[in-house]
């Protein structure tokens, strides 16, 4: 009776599970946190690789009971914790290490909701979707590189572990899998990270489309615009320039409730003809003059005839300095 819904696939391979646990590189001080532990069969290996606790939060009441009475007298039973509750509505405990087999339509918010957690954790092991895995560790150029690719690996290292086929769950699901590995970047990049995916969103609205061309859009002009005018008139631009513009947790903690459109349709599913008719027409609100301006930043960076698709993380940080050095903002 396992639940389509909660994206119940049960692990069944115990070698596949015995190499998680390998590369998770646990240590006897660690804290695990388990996300959706099922039947427990994970759960198992990480009390019996002898780490300090086990935290496992699981949705359905039904695999909790299971799972207190699959360890009731197990001699490290003292070692775990279940908490039944939504891991994207609880509050998440201290945790050095996560590794878990997730339901995987929580991927997105689930990545950020960790990545927002402090203090932060040393390295998640996370099973995910084979194409969500493959954006998560996408490079510029790669045709599954996005937004997401970019706003992760802001925040992370992301590295792939193992390919994992349907086969391996019972029952099997529709897609294959993988396992990858998120290390937090420490420090993190010193930016704001609403600015910082206010650009990359921008740059990654169409991905065929030069930023020259993106910018010119008569929407993006308009909000950029906002936003300056904003800023001159509270003379925040002074102050971000004297570098108050430091990424702190609550920053990305705006990132849980950002994530609700990082789907994984991106760019590429969209048609471009869209927004042709955006191109050409630049009257009424926003002067020519502001226009200018923005074309002038990203020919100093040498960027309007490049795609976001192509650009790098130091590309980003690049851009986004730009812009801001002239006083333009994106959040
Ligand atoms: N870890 C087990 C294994 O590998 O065999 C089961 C993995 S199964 C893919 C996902 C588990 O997450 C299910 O037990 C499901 O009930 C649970 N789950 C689904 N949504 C959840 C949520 N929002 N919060 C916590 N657990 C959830």
């Amino acid at each position: 009776p396992f639940e389509k819904s909660k994206g119940q696939h049960i692990l069944r391979n115990p070698a596949l599970v015995d190499s998680i646990v390998a590369k998770a590189g646990l240590k006897p001080t660690d804290t695990v946190l388990e996300i959706g532990p099922g039947t427990g069969n994970l759960t198992k290996r990480l009390l019996e690789a002898g780490v300090k606790a086990v935290v496992a939060v699981e949705l359905d009441p039904r695999m909790v009971l299971e799972l207190n009475r699959r360890f009731q007298g197990h001699p490290l039973s003292s070692r775990l914790k279940v908490i039944q509750g939504d891991v994207l509505k609880c509050d998440l405990p201290y945790f050095d290490i996560c590794v878990a087999n997730i339901p995987y339509q929580i991927s997105s918010p689930l990545t950020f909701k960790l990545l927002s957690h402090r203090p932060i954790f040393r390295c998640a092991v996370i099973m995910f979707q084979r194409e969500f895995a493959m954006r998560l560790v996408a490079q510029p150029g790669d045709s599954l590189y996005c937004r997401l690719s970019v706003n992760v690996q802001l925040l992370s290292r992301v590295s792939h572990l193992l390919k994992v086929g349907r086969n391996n769950f019972r029952p099997p699901p529709k897609v294959d899998s993988s396992v990858v590995r998120i290390e937090p970047r420490k420090p993190l990049p010193p930016v704001s990270f609403k600015e910082w995916d206010g650009l990359v969103r921008i740059c990654f609205n169409r991905k065929n489309k030069t930023l020259g061309s993106l910018f010119k859009q008569k929407r993006v002009l308009e909000l950029l615009e906002k936003n300056y005018k904003t800023m001159q008139s509270l003379q925040f631009a002074q102050d971000a320039e004297m570098g108050e513009e430091k990424m702190s947790a609550d920053d990305v903690a705006l990132l849980a409730n950002m994530v609700e459109d990082l789907s994984m349709e991106t760019a590429d599913e969209k048609e471009d003809d869209e927004m042709e008719m955006d191109d050409s027409d630049m009257g009424g609100d926003c002067g020519t003059s502001f226009k200018e301006k923005i074309m002038g930043i990203l020919q100093q960076g040498d960027f309007a005839e490049k795609r976001g698709s192509k650009l790098s993380q130091i590309d980003f940080l690049y851009l986004l300095s730009l812009f801001n050095k002239a006083g333009i903002h994106f959040s």
